[in-house]
């Protein structure tokens, strides 16, 4: 069964919850009762990052972040291939 990281939206716990594509993704947190989200899957989120220090919009930023770095260097290496036109 596929696991996705869920975040809450009140307190910004996260969690990872098993679930089938069937499930609701309707969940609530069970530190505050907020819903939850599910998150975006970012593998840059260590287990250091403290969930009572962790905003939502800094774990975004952070995503961006992490997108941009990734992307600059798939660039990088695209340059290194020698393209040839035959
Ligand atoms: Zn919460």
């Amino acid at each position: 069964m596929p696991r996705y990281k869920f975040a809450c939206t009140g307190c910004a716990v996260q969690v990872i919850v098993s679930r089938s594509l069937s499930d609701s993704n309707d969940i609530g947190c069970e530190e505050c009762g907020e819903p939850m989200k599910k998150a975006l899957t970012v593998p840059h989120i260590n287990a250091q990052t403290r969930p009572e220090h962790t905003h939502v919009g800094e774990v975004t930023e952070q995503f961006i972040e992490d997108s941009r770095v990734a992307l600059e260097k798939q660039k990088e290496d695209v340059k290194e291939i020698n393209y040839e036109p035959s």
